[in-house]
């Protein structure tokens, strides 16, 4: 087989793929033990016909894959893949550019500058705010709160990136109560434990009080790092940017916001309110590969003032050609040097979609979200725990008798994830055990919110016997 034939059958193998996952069982089926026997064994002395490993690979990790480009996998905040993203990702592989560098990759160094002015444009943030093409969230809120760890000790003269933290004047970081991980994650890297974080009250809906944030801030002099959230991962709500931005810049605090999927609100002029005032941060961290649906990996790390960022990331060696001073340096606003040209994918789903068409994404997973919540929420035994505002649906299971109970929920959600209707997943919301839907995936229709509704329902009853 040529490299040509080899290449469409490959295609022909994805195309059929995506073709019929909506008829697969959402959840992967087969056992950690078969899978591994299907697809161990010892290191290959010699190697084998191209042909034969990519038919052989498929056919072996098919029972392990998971529907998630499909319609009705609702588990953590996933996203699919708009077609077109996926058209520009297979030319991107073949392209195979490196975005390091201007000269190693001209048209991935302009698209980035190109891109990035459409994503600040689409969330209504500051013109002139730099953008890092990462990972994902988790690398955006790295990448931000490098750049504010930066500016903060710059502040109070210090050089962070050249003397360190380890003698570095204090920096006190402010997290809410329902912080994510990530955030912590990130925070970890950047030299911050997490018994230092000051962590502040948050309301039922996970929420930032403002009056709580202020109470924290009084307590506090030095540098200071405050991480709000826009999109709870289990509730959906964000933080009230409004009142709580201009109390930390009083304090003269660096502001981010962790919005991997809720920043989106801001784009969308019928759920903006929800992040009012969110421009005035100085940096926001968001993913294109949850909400936006383009594949993995990719995410948006943007921040207000391209100074401290670049400081904060850039590398310079003899042998790294910079270019003129208007040919972006990709690897100057991020953390790795070699990297793939992952804006394509978003470029394509810009270029296709208009903005009218990210707005209608958005907006109409929400309006699904609410059909969910709306058609489980009468039936007698349910109960939605959050304000369905944004993607995100809690559900909790109680028993017949109407009392509360864990583990009523956590059996319904084994029945789901067993039947592949669809797939939810599972989170503990304030003490209550809670089924987590997130309706995130372009493909999703109303009828797929019905059947997979009609499929939770069934479940329950059979788990009330
Ligand atoms: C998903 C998520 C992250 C991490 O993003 P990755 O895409 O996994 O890198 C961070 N914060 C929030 C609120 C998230 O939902």
């Amino acid at each position: 087989m040529s490299s040509r034939e080899l290449l469409m059958s490959a295609a022909l193998r994805a195309v059929t793929y995506l073709d019929g996952v909506d008829r697969r069982h959402v959840g992967g089926t087969p056992s950690h033990e078969s899978l591994k026997a299907a697809l161990g064994g010892p290191l290959p002395a010699r190697g084998q016909d191209p042909a034969h490993v990519i038919a052989a690979m498929a056919r072996a990790v098919d029972p392990g894959l998971v529907a998630t480009v499909g319609p009705r996998y609702f588990g953590f905040v996933t996203g699919g893949a708009v077609p077109v993203t996926v058209a520009a990702e297979w030319l991107g592989t073949a392209w195979d550019q490196n975005g390091a560098l201007y000269v190693m990759a001209p048209a991935v160094a302009v698209l980035e500058d190109i891109v990035a002015g459409w994503v600040v444009e689409l969330l209504g943030l500051p013109g002139g705010a730099s953008v890092g093409f990462v990972t994902g969230c988790h690398m955006a809120n790295f990448t931000c709160l490098a750049a504010g760890r930066h500016e903060v000790l710059r502040r109070a003269g210090w050089d962070v990136e050249r003397d360190g933290l380890q003698r570095a004047p204090r920096v006190t970081v402010v997290v809410g109560d329902e912080v994510h991980i990530s955030t912590v994650g990130s925070l970890r890297m950047l030299g911050f434990g997490t018994s230092e974080l000051v962590r502040v009250a948050v309301d039922g809906q996970g929420r930032m009080r403002p009056d709580a944030l202020a109470a924290a801030l009084a307590a506090i002099d030095g540098p200071c790092l405050v991480c709000l959230q826009a999109g709870n991962v289990s509730t959906g709500a964000s933080d009230p940017m409004d009142a709580l931005i201009p109390l930390a810049h009083a304090r003269g605090a660096w502001v981010h916001v962790d919005g991997a999927f809720g920043l989106w609100a801001a784009a969308v002029p019928s759920l903006a309110a929800q992040v009012a005032g969110l421009a005035a941060a100085d940096s926001w961290a968001t993913d294109a590969h949850k909400w936006l649906n383009v594949p993995y990996d990719s995410g948006f790390a943007i921040v207000a003032h391209p100074a401290p960022h670049r400081a904060a990331m850039s590398l310079r060696a003899s042998y790294l050609q910079r270019g003129d001073d208007e040919e972006r340096v990709g690897m100057d606003w991020v953390p790795e040097s070699s990297r793939r040209s992952r804006v394509l994918a978003v470029y394509a789903l810009i270029q296709a979609l208009g903005a009218e068409g990210i707005r209608d994404l958005i907006d109409r997973t929400c309006r699904l979200a609410r059909r969910m919540a709306d058609r489980l929420r009468i039936e007698p035994g349910l109960r939605i725990l959050n304000d369905v505002a944004l993607n995100q649906v809690l559900v909790a299971f109680d028993r017949p008798d109407g009392t509360p109970s864990a583990d009523m929920t956590r059996d319904v959600i084994a029945r789901v994830q067993a039947d592949g209707t669809c797939w939810a997943g599972g989170a503990t919301w304030q003490g209550h055990e809670a089924m987590r839907i997130s309706v995130s995936n372009w493909a999703t229709t109303d009828d797929d919110i019905d059947r997979s509704a009609a499929a939770i329902l069934g479940c329950y009853r059979a788990a009330i016997g």
